[in-house]
């Protein structure tokens, strides 16, 4: 996907403040972010969203899931309160049709917010 801007970045061809790298999940901050703590998790693999994910992709979820409490351990927020969060769809907020989990913290995470 040329287009799409979390390819370029899990290729390098675009800067970000990436945390975390591996053969299959890249980790950066997000641009706008929502609470001290906001970094998006995202396969290298090209998925549109969480609905694109099937059975296959058991290893592929299991990796992002040790990624987040990794990265969540090393911000200093795994014990204090983390929102994982992936948005499905414009309704729902999705802005980047690539699929990507943001881990938020640092702040109080408590849902309904308010
Ligand atoms: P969503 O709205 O769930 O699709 O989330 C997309 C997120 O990507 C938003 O929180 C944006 O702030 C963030 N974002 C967009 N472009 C970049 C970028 N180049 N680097 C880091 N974060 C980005």
């Amino acid at each position: 996907m040329e287009d799409c801007i979390f390819c370029r970045i899990a290729k390098g061809e675009m800067d970000a403040d990436i945390v975390y790298s591996d053969d299959r999940v890249v980790a950066f901050r997000d641009i706008n972010p929502q609470a001290p703590v906001h970094v998006l998790v995202v396969p290298r693999e090209h998925l549109r969203s969480a609905f694109d994910l099937g059975e296959e992709d058991g290893e592929l979820l299991a990796r992002i899931f040790k990624v987040i409490r990794r990265i969540s351990e090393d911000e200093g927020i795994a014990g204090t309160g983390v929102r994982i969060l992936t948005n499905v769809e414009r309704g729902a907020g999705q802005s980047v049709f690539h699929l990507h989990f943001h881990v938020l913290g640092g702040r109080p995470m408590l849902w309904p917010p308010g």
